[in-house]
């Protein structure tokens, strides 16, 4: 098979440029770290509120996961009310879902704000049964979460799916009009311009090598050492999501990079396209190993999954486009002849306890931990923890649960159990 390995979204936007010339300023009141979604949200609500900011990116705005994704921007969690429930009891978890409902919200009003052409759309999410128990289990928590959280979802029977997807192969759907999609370069790329109208300052190849406490003129703060020379600032934000290294130890232990991998066909016959999504939705299945797709504004068919575990390279890429071909084609048999155009990858952040966590960590701000939820979450965190570092007490559910490591600590920031993790989600999907 062959295609580009290159991010298709990546194609259909400009991305603003920074000044290469202009040196880092010596002192900032922040530093944040990372220039996706989370970072840029916070460094324009920070530079919105007078603060003379620094966003240090390693590679290029927007490098990340932020730009790489299936734009997807979903209610809810990674993981199912009930099991929430029982970990966070019953007001915690309204608090989480509701905060999931806002920061759609959040990203839908910062489109509008800025002007930013994204194609963002409140489209709705189906998600589709492989097994008749899992579509068993949509009444339950449609009823969960209608009672509980006061939010409506719609079962969709078996016999009902062809008004919602082309394909015949799922026991079922359940529908949720609040969720949206877009193109997620676009938005990360107006983030990154609005971030900067703001007054915020953009460094792309200012990779952060060192973190060290420093006190200035009787006030303690940071000394960063960049690939574009030295920064001190009073606070930071790290926003460096599966891509967290070791310049951030402590939080490098807790976060699991996951490859996540995309292909996408070449622009389909109109009537194609309405055949497989009569409604335009942003759909995925109701496996561990799940596969995610919809169709891109210009009418291709993305299709996305955890093909292989392990973050992206050339290898994994063409393995993985391999594999997501072949479940594409059962998904929808319509495609067999689809040439495919594009195919990347990216990493996902996954806390050990699949939760998205936030806040204070040996003194610096951070948010994380979105486990393939980001679009919605890290811009609406990388806001609510800004809030928080200029002075207001926003309330945010992830600030403050407990944010687990490994297992007897057997995990130094090397993922090296990602087979045997990826082996246990197959098994998990025979019999689950
Ligand atoms: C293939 C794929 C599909 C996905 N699909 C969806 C989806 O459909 N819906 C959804 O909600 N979520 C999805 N996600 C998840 C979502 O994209 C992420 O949760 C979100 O983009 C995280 O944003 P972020 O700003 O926290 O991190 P990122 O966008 O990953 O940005 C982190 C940045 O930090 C930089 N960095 C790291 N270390 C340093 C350092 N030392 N110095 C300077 N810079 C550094 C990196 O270069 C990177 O640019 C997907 C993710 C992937 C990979």
């Amino acid at each position: 098979m062959r295609f580009q390995e290159h991010n298709y979204w990546r194609t259909t936007v400009d991305f603003p440029g920074t000044d290469a010339c202009c040196p880092l300023p010596e002192v900032v009141d922040v530093a944040v770290i990372g220039s996706g979604f989370t970072g840029l949200s916070a460094a324009r609500t920070l530079a919105k509120r007078g603060a003379k900011v620094a966003v240090l990116e390693g590679e290029t705005i927007g490098w990340g996961a932020s730009s790489r994704n299936g734009g997807m921007v979903l209610t809810g969690m990674k993981l199912g009310i009930s099991k929430l429930i029982s970990r966070y009891g019953r007001e915690r978890t309204k608090q989480m879902y509701a905060a999931s409902l806002a920061s759609i919200d959040c990203l839908e009003q910062i489109v509008k704000e800025e002007q930013i052409g994204c194609d963002f759309s409140r489209c709705g999410h189906l998600e589709v049964a492989c097994k008749q128990k899992h579509f068993d289990d949509y009444e339950r928590q449609a009823e969960i979460i209608e009672v509980e959280f006061n939010h409506k979802l719609r079962v969709v029977q078996r016999s009902q799916l062809p008004i919602e997807i082309g394909s015949s192969i799922y026991y079922g759907g359940m529908v949720d009009e609040v969720s949206a999609g877009c193109n997620p370069a676009r938005f990360v790329a107006g983030l990154a311009r609005s971030t900067m109208q703001a007054g915020a300052e953009i460094f792309e190849h200012a990779r952060v090598h060192s973190i060290q406490r420093d006190s200035r003129q009787g006030e303690m703060g940071w000394k960063l050492a960049t690939a574009q020379g030295l920064v001190w600032a009073h606070e930071i934000f790290v926003a460096t999501s599966g891509y967290t290294g070791a310049v951030t130890p402590t939080l490098q232990k807790k976060i699991i990079p996951i490859g996540s991998f995309i292909i996408t066909t070449e622009i389909l016959p109109k009537a194609l396209a309405k055949e497989l999504s009569p409604r335009n939705r942003m759909i995925y299945d109701s496996k561990n190993y799940l596969y995610y797709y919809r169709l891109t504004p210009d009418g291709r068919m993305l299709f996305g999954g955890r093909a292989a575990f392990f973050p992206e390279n050339d290898q994994t890429i063409r393995r993985s486009a391999e594999i997501l071909r072949r479940g594409m084609i059962r998904v929808y048999p319509q495609l067999r002849d689809a040439r495919i155009e594009y195919g990347w990858g990216g990493t996902l952040d996954f806390a050990f306890d699949i939760m998205p966590h936030a806040g204070e960590m040996d003194g610096m701000y951070y948010a994380v931990g979105y486990a393939g939820h980001g679009v919605a979450m890290a811009t609406y965190q990388g806001q609510k923890i800004a809030e928080m570092m200029a002075g207001d007490q926003p309330e945010n559910p992830f600030v403050g649960i407990p944010f687990p490591g490994a297992p007897f600590g057997l995990y130094n920031g090397m993922p090296w159990f990602l087979p045997l993790a990826g082996a246990w989600y197959k098994v998990l999907d025979w019999v689950s």
